[in-house]
């Protein structure tokens, strides 16, 4: 596919750049994909900040809702990959003060993990933060068992209510109070005629026949519910609309409504689709006091169409309709930008790193070894892995572990190899931020929870391996048998404690743990995904192994010394 960038790698960076030189009530934070609103600086005293964010491709969210009247800050992560906690803390740092900030978040696995870390570490400075889960899909049966309803284009409305509530003087808790009941009055449904190609990726992440399109689908990228054929707009706004307006316990009196393009749909397909949304709702007695068409949040190029509706009192209404000036919020009030004035503090100088020297002792050189093999075959057989991520996921695991791998690759000289505990909390710290996604916290936390064993029992190697798949379970949520990573991991675990036990070397027993790691990656195939994004999918993922399961494989292969099997 042609399109309009220059590298892949930095499509996100050079758009960040882009959005401030059109906007100049928009700043970034040095060194971070965050962009701010121009004012955050004198503004964080007077109000509570509003910080969301989450992947890029979305665009113009999530930096085209900052602004006043709107959020204080947009965190962006890579293309459809989340942000990191260290992003999410620099944006909350730089826009909230002592009134504190509430993270809005469109309920995704990676988003929840990535901005909840975030804000218990921003917590932990003592800066108030509320959280609130925008899960506004109605496509999917919402149950405890998945990772529940995603979070799609109501999560604008949200944004407008809760940053009107800001901007009024309302106190977190109240702001907070409003954004929930608001994203607990909103739902969405969409439909994809065609699919969109992550760049890193090149390559659509799924196909769709003429006759096809995927009803109930994903913003990034993933397939919807299921296939349906092809109809005329007003069929399809009506397979839209019902799930809407079920989601509902009692029929709505009266709603906005919100058409909100996927990328790839033009203006006039917008106003025909409007055209029918408005008759239905119209004849079903609803009364539509507002209506916003254009695209709002997208899916890269996709082509096709979401519809929200928002239940509306007078004063929720009152909130839609307060002045803003945040750049991608329509009928807007006349902008009145603030004078441009130095812009808002960065983050701190990240610590020089120590000088480098090579391990002492034979272990160190040895650890250090098999990290490099790890990172080694991760960056080799992320393609592979972004394959089998495109048939479950949103394709992208492959471009994240290489992420994160070569950020290893490149600290490693600098790591205290001869004190593993240090290491594996070094390596957390890399991985928290650069790795991305769902992963990323998930490995970090993991490193974190392990280097914490050895400290405390420097030769309870099997301790720091279960405290690893322990914390991965704390933070995530998930259990053996929801098709994980904890799938091949907990084996692995249980495999290398038993052959400790039974008296083999460390190297020897982590041999037998590869093969429990690759039969657990194996059997995934036969489980029905209940966390993360896979879930979406349900028994659509049946028969294709688990793509996070299957990457602690090839760095539990290699970090053992084993070369793929060819
Ligand atoms: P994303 O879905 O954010 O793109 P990644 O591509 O980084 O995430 O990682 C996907 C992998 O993460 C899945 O294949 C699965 O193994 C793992 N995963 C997802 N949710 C969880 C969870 N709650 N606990 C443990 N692992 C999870
Ligand atoms: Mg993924």
């Amino acid at each position: 596919m042609k399109s309009l960038i220059n590298r892949p790698e930095a499509v996100v960076e050079e758009m960040v750049q882009g959005l401030v030189g059109l906007h100049p009530g928009l700043r970034r934070l040095p060194g971070l994909t965050v962009i701010v609103r121009a004012d955050a600086a004198e503004g964080r005293d007077r109000r509570v900040a509003l910080v969301s964010g989450g992947g890029s491709g979305h665009e113009p969210a999530h930096a085209g809702y900052v602004g006043p009247g709107m959020l204080s800050a947009a965190v962006l992560g890579e293309v459809f990959t989340s942000p990191s906690p260290d992003a999410i803390l620099g944006a909350i740092r730089a826009s909230a003060g002592r009134l504190g900030a509430l993270l809005i978040v469109k309920n995704y696995t990676g988003d929840r993990l990535n901005f909840g870390l975030a804000a218990e570490m921003a917590r932990s400075e003592g800066i108030p933060v509320e959280v609130v889960v925008v899960a506004d899909d109605v496509a999917l049966p919402g149950s405890e068992e998945t990772a529940g309803p995603r979070g799609l284009a109501g999560s604008v409305l949200v944004h407008k209510v809760a940053g009107a509530s800001a901007e009024a003087g309302a106190t977190l808790a109240e702001v907070a109070a409003e954004a929930r009941a608001a994203a607990g009055s909103v739902a969405t449904m969409g439909v994809a005629l065609s699919a969109c190609t992550v760049p890193a990726a090149g390559v659509p992440g799924f196909v769709l026949g003429p006759d096809e399109v995927e009803l109930g689908l994903g913003i990034h990228g993933e397939p919807g519910v299921r296939k349906a054929p092809f109809e005329p707009a007003d069929a399809l706004v009506d397979r839209l609309l019902g799930p809407i307006l079920a989601r509902f316990a009692a029929r709505p009196g009266r709603v906005a409504l919100l058409v909100n393009g996927l990328g790839g749909t033009t203006a006039m397909e917008l106003a025909i689709v409007a055209r029918r949304a408005l008759a239905s709702l119209a004849e079903r007695g609803i009364v539509v006091e507002r209506a916003y068409a254009g695209t709002f949040l997208s899916a890269l190029e996709m082509a096709g169409v979401s519809l929200s509706v928002l239940e509306l009192d007078d004063a929720r209404l009152a909130r839609l309709d307060a002045p803003t000036a945040a750049p991608a919020w329509p009928n807007a009030a006349p902008r009145s930008r603030p004078e441009p004035g130095p812009g808002p503090p960065g983050p701190a100088e990240a610590p020089a790193p120590p000088a480098p020297s090579p391990p002492q002792t034979e272990a160190g050189r040895a650890l250090g070894a098999a990290i490099a093999r790890a990172a080694d075959a991760l960056i080799a057989e992320g393609p592979r892995l972004n394959a089998m991520d495109q048939l479950v996921g949103d394709g992208d695991i492959g471009i994240s572990l290489a992420r994160g791998a070569g950020a290893v690759l490149g600290a490693l000289p600098g790591l205290p190899l001869d004190d593993p505990a240090a290491s594996l909390q070094a390596l957390g710290a890399i991985l928290q931020r650069s790795l991305g996604g769902t992963s990323g916290p998930l490995y970090a936390m993991a490193l974190f929870r392990s280097a914490a064993r050895l400290r405390d029992a420097p030769n309870d190697r099997a301790g720091a391996f279960r405290a690893a798949c322990a914390g991965i379970g704390d933070l995530g949520g998930a259990g053996p048998g929801d098709r994980t990573m904890l799938d091949a991991l907990i084996p692995a675990s249980e495999s290398f404690a038993a052959a400790m036990d039974a008296g083999q070397t460390p190297a020897e027993a982590l041999l037998g743990s590869v093969a429990a790691a690759e039969s657990g990656a194996r059997a995934t195939a036969a489980m029905s995904p209940r966390k993360g994004r896979s879930s979406y999918l349900g028994d659509r993922a049946l028969g294709h192994p688990d793509p996070g399961a299957e990457a602690v494989a090839v760095w539990l292969r290699a970090a053992a010394g084993i070369r793929r099997p060819g």
